[in-house]
């Protein structure tokens, strides 16, 4: 029955199957699991006296003067009434709607949903939706609101919905119910029902927790299963080397976080199996070093390395770092991004090819194709959240039979390291090189605007630079968010007219970025306006003030890595987070940014606040895209789907037995649909 066919459904003809097919939708199963991505809560209902402001809502009324249509241009028409409730009246109007005085009636009671504002004193609405009291069909309900693309309507989905689940009656469970009852979940066809028709928020929380769950102990199953495959895999074997010349070669002592670290690294590439070891530490903690000694290690023994980075600004700087460090040993160095100059691009594939380059460093261009490696022994993947699922892919498939190390400045809790790394080995570096100084923290809401400017301005007359990061690159009609684009034109035509501001987003052309970056470092721009592109690894130590605009639209732990762009120098320095919420979480959580500095606690109260959610997010795991269902797991789910997967693959590392065969299917399907050797 889930298996049948979408195009038996009523309504559903071939224009209509093609869309749904692009979304992933074939059957009557794959439609059930196509979840709604929000909800509209129609339960509550308000009184005219206490409303929240700028939510659509419903309450009750009664219509107090007839329906006036007035046709105000050809083919446009206005309605308008007035209704009341027992403390205050709202003026409605509805736009090219006919038959309104035949469906609203003077003295009758309704319920209307949608937005009320306020406007000289009086209530005002557009365009409601309304019910007649006792006749209501979807007041009283949570209905779902579904991610829509072309071809697709919400009624549509909402009609075959309830159309399938009819047909359906009663959805077969594929999970044992020992696994179900010993966490407690719903059964798949409580879930499924609650996910679409929620009968209360209660059972919503059910379904979703039970559907996440479902998702998760395949998730994480699969990557137990692939880490103990893995561990098994070859890699070149690394003669034993004395690190002594590089470490002679640095400006500084390493810290014992490094030291240790280094030491698991070589410890794996001593061993002759493949390394899978995932780095993490806070920003600021000296992944690079890290990085280096390994290439160093490789190509001591004649191998080749590649260190891949999420944008061209951060391989640049890494390229600029690793030859200084180096310099004056025998290690060939290049550069590859996708702006390298064809000639220079075909000069370094050939000689990566023929063995004359011993470290490349670049962008993900480096996982193209038609570039060859003579004998490549160790990928390192800077800042990996950043790469998308394909592109893992794609660097798994260079990397096979070769060591990996990945490394992360975005701190993860504890508890979720498995589920999102499952398949990695862990170092943390949980300590700073020495004489850093704290980065004052605080939190101020845009009535501090002018304080603010008489601020950046003394720091610059200091010899000080800037950041100043926004939600937008560029301004939108959608939303009154602060745009990059805006508001540095703003600053430089009416606060700073004698300084140099510049603005930088993703929507630039690369060499644009890059040029920007530079003449930032160069000191020929006093603040830089942006988006979260200089979130990542981003080197300038003259910058010792970060703003962050419309804080509340950031995650802590991403607020946390703009903050780190700051106090990476010796002059004293700043993060300034500037929100006017009223929302009482969301003060909470900004905060905390001005209280701790410690990622992997930050890590850890975003956890608390937020669930799970935004980890999962972050990681871009395999999860299918439009699953978000799993953002909303709670942390109770994870750990169970982590502990009931954990013990069935202990004893079961096949998944052959009869009783595993649902997990086997599923585990299946995932990679199928990954289309991976890797999970990661
Ligand atoms: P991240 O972990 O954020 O990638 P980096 O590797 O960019 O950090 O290092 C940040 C800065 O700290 C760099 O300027 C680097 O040279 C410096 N650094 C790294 N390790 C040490 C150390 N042990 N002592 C002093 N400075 C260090
Ligand atoms: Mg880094």
């Amino acid at each position: 029955m889930l298996n049948t066919s979408i195009s038996t459904l009523k309504g559903v003809g071939k224009v209509r199957q093609n869309a749904l097919h692009n979304v992933g939708i074939d059957t009557l199963g794959d439609l059930l699991a196509y979840y709604p991505r929000a909800y509209e809560d129609r339960t509550k209902f308000y009184t005219l006296d206490d409303f929240p402001e700028d939510t659509a809502i419903c309450f009750r009324a009664t219509v107090g003067t007839s329906v006036k249509t007035t046709i105000i241009r050809k083919g446009m028409t206005i309605a308008k009434c007035k209704v009341f409730d027992e403390y205050d009246t709202v003026d409605i109007t509805f736009f090219n709607r006919r038959f309104l005085e035949k469906q609203l009636f003077v003295g009758k009671e309704y319920i209307f949903y949608g937005k009320i504002t306020s406007f000289r004193g009086k209530y005002h609405m557009q365009n409601p939706e309304f019910e007649a009291v006792g006749k209501s069909k979807i007041s009283g309900k949570i209905l779902p609101i579904y991610p829509l693309t072309e071809g697709i309507t919400r009624n549509f989905l909402i009609n075959s919905m309830a159309l399938t689940l009819a047909q359906i009656k009663e959805i077969p469970d594929y999970m044992p119910e020992s696994i179900v009852k010993s966490c407690g979940f719903t059964s798949l066809d409580t879930a499924i029902k609650n996910v679409h028709f929620p009968s209360s928020p209660e059972l919503l929380q059910k379904a979703v927790n039970r559907l996440c769950f479902n998702e998760l102990i395949t998730y994480s199953s699969a990557l137990a299963q692939f880490k103990s495959s893995i561990r098994a895999q070859n890699a070149p074997k690394m003669k034993v080397i004395s690190l002594n010349p590089f470490l002679e070669n640095l400006p500084f002592e390493l810290t014992n976080a490094q030291k240790k670290t280094i030491n698991d690294i070589f410890e794996d590439m001593y061993s002759g199996y493949s390394m899978n070891r995932l780095v993490q530490g806070d920003v600021g903690s000296g992944k690079t070093v890290v990085a280096a000694a390994a290439a160093y290690l490789s190509a001591l023994n004649g191998y080749q390395t590649a260190v891949i980075a999420p944008t061209e600004i951060l391989a640049s700087q890494h390229y600029k770092n690793f030859t200084k460090m180096f310099s004056g040993m025998n290690v060939r160095i290049a550069l590859l991004v996708g702006s390298t100059a064809k000639k220079e691009k075909e000069a370094i594939k050939s000689a990566l090819a023929n063995g004359e380059i011993d470290l490349v460093i670049g962008t993900h261009a480096l996982l193209e194709d038609n570039v060859v490696f003579k004998n490549p022994a160790l990928f390192v993947v800077d800042e990996q959240h950043r790469f998308g699922v394909a592109q893992r892919s794609k660097l798994s498939k260079k990397g096979q039979g070769c060591h990996t190390l990945v490394m992360s400045a975005t701190p993860i809790p504890r508890t979720l390291t498995l589920i999102i790394y499952g398949e990695l080995d862990v170092s943390i570096i949980d300590e700073l090189p020495p004489g850093r100084q704290k980065i004052d923290t605080f939190f101020v809401n845009t009535g501090y605007d002018k304080r603010l400017y008489a601020f950046i301005n003394k720091l610059i007359s200091e010899g000080s630079q800037a950041y100043v990061v926004c939600p937008l690159a560029l301004e939108s009609e959608e939303s009154d968010l602060a745009s990059a684009e805006e508001y540095a034109s703003f600053l430089q035509r009416e606060i700073f007219p004698q300084l140099s501001v510049a603005m930088l987003h993703g929507k630039l052309k690369a060499k644009e970025k890059q040029a920007i970056m530079e003449r930032f470092k160069n000191k020929e721009i006093d603040i830089l306006v942006s988006t979260t592109v200089v979130e990542v690894g981003v080197d300038v130590p003259n910058a010792t003030l970060m703003v962050v605009r419309n804080a509340e639209r950031f995650g802590l732990s991403q607020l946390h890595q703009l903050r780190g762009r700051v106090g990476r120098g010796s002059e004293k320095s700043y993060c300034i987070l500037v929100s006017d919420t009223s929302n009482s979480d969301t003060k909470e959580r900004l905060n905390i940014m001005t209280k701790t500095s410690d990622g992997f606690k930050i890590a850890q109260e975003d956890l608390r606040l937020r669930g799970p959610g935004d980890f999962f997010g972050m990681a871009q795991h395999g999860l299918p895209k439009y699953n978000s269902i799993v953002n909303h797991a709670d942390m109770r789910t994870v750990e169970c789907a982590k502990a009931v997967s954990e013990k069935i693959i202990a004893d079961d590392p096949e998944l052959k037995k009869p009783e595993n065969q649902w997990l086997y299917k599923k585990v299946h399907q995932l990679r199928n649909k990954l289309g991976d050797t890797k999970l990661n």
